[in-house]
């Protein structure tokens, strides 16, 4: 795990207790696979070398699955403070760093998703805006702006996601009742329902995991967008285009897919004779099971870039479009067309689009069935 530091300096703003714009505090975090795990704070390290005054501690951070901080242990795991939110992020208990005179806490200063809390003005600091939990409302408009609603967050669901660009939501990559979705249709296909879980559980991961989420930057919005088409707002991509980036990334998953499956069948179909032939035969078991593994998570990811072919349809109708921010270009749908893009139940005939999802899924499932030998 590659871990990064961050350190934040703090200087002294009064005259009294020292001299103006001495270093008061060092603080040091830790980052490791995108979490803040740790922090260590030094205080008045001038004074350190003076051996007086010194003051050197070590958190530790725990988060939920929204990435928000839950709770603060000491380096002896001793619980140093605990957090807990409204679904707006609003902070019911637990105390945060405050800076301003007479109520110095020192401490954290990170909460809801993980983001920076600002004490003195309530709210989040987000990477391009802040958001304010008690308004429910960002601060300063969408840099990427979406017609409506410019200050509101997540359109008015803090639970169902975290603010991203594209989410073809979870009722379809995941699965639900009221739709089905990917769960549903690879046991249509034949996957038992542990198999159709993990199917499932990797199609939808592929929106928030680190270097497959629509992000600009961050992410790759190939899975999400056709990024092989350069005027998204006037071309319309067929849905069978072979050249559509989606299509692309959907092909490459399911040959990783097939490979991996037939690996796991040749390990199991191999089988050998007497006592040290059984512990062979029980190693190349757990081998065949990884791959098996591996097979059903390939498929998820590539399910992911097809069924998103039918979100963020492109062209004159369609939702998606390409902006550019500081200069770097981007595709989105968060435009004033297509902020419902993500809505399996949205405009016209509600459940086209929901239709074409369900057929080139269970169509691309179909093909790993008949791609491998074991059609079990
Ligand atoms: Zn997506």
């Amino acid at each position: 795990m590659n871990v990064l530091t961050e350190y934040q300096i703090d200087l002294k703003k009064h005259g009294r207790h020292g001299v103006k714009g001495e270093i008061d505090r060092v603080k040091e975090y830790y980052y490791g696979n995108g979490f803040l795990l740790a922090s260590k704070q030094i205080d008045e390290p001038h004074k350190h070398h003076h051996g007086r005054g010194h003051h050197q501690d070590i958190s530790f951070y725990h988060h939920d699955v929204l990435r928000s901080v839950v709770m603060l242990t000491t380096k002896n795991g001793k619980v140093e403070e605990r957090y807990q939110y409204d679904v707006w992020g609003k902070a019911y208990e637990g105390k945060f760093e405050d800076n301003s005179p007479g109520k110095g806490h020192p401490g954290n200063v990170y909460g809801f998703t993980g983001q920076r809390y600002q004490p003195e003005l309530g709210v989040y600091s987000f990477a391009y805006r802040d958001y304010d939990p008690r308004t429910m409302r960002w601060m300063t408009e969408d840099l990427i702006k979406s017609k409506e609603n410019w200050y509101q967050y997540c359109n008015g669901d803090p639970l169902n996601f975290i603010d991203t660009l594209g989410l073809w939501d979870s009722r379809i990559h995941y699965g639900s009742e009221e739709y089905g979705g990917t769960k549903e249709w690879a046991q249509e296909v034949g996957f038992d329902p542990d198999e159709a879980e993990k199917i499932a559980s990797a199609c939808n991961a592929v929106d928030y995991d680190l270097g497959t989420n629509p992000l600009p930057l961050i992410g790759d919005q190939s899975y999400h967008f056709n990024t092989n088409n350069p005027n998204p707002t006037e071309t319309h991509t067929p849905s069978n285009a072979a050249d559509d980036s989606r299509r692309e990334r959907a092909e490459e998953h399911l040959a990783n897919a097939i490979e991996h499956q037939n690996k796991a069948d040749d390990l199991r179909e191999t089988r050998h004779d007497g006592f040290f032939g059984g512990i062979v035969d029980f190693v190349n078991d757990i081998r065949a099971s990884y791959h098996e593994d591996k097979a059903l998570e390939e498929l998820g990811k590539g399910l992911h870039a097809i069924q998103d072919i039918s979100a963020h349809i492109d062209g004159k109708d369609g939702y998606v479009s390409k902006e550019s921010i500081f200069g770097y270009e981007y595709y989105t749908h968060l435009n004033e067309r297509g902020k419902e893009a993500d809505n399996p139940g949205y405009r016209g005939d509600p459940n086209a689009r929901y239709h074409e999802a369900k057929k080139d899924t269970i169509e691309y499932l179909s093909r790993f069935k008949e791609g491998t030998c074991n059609n079990s």
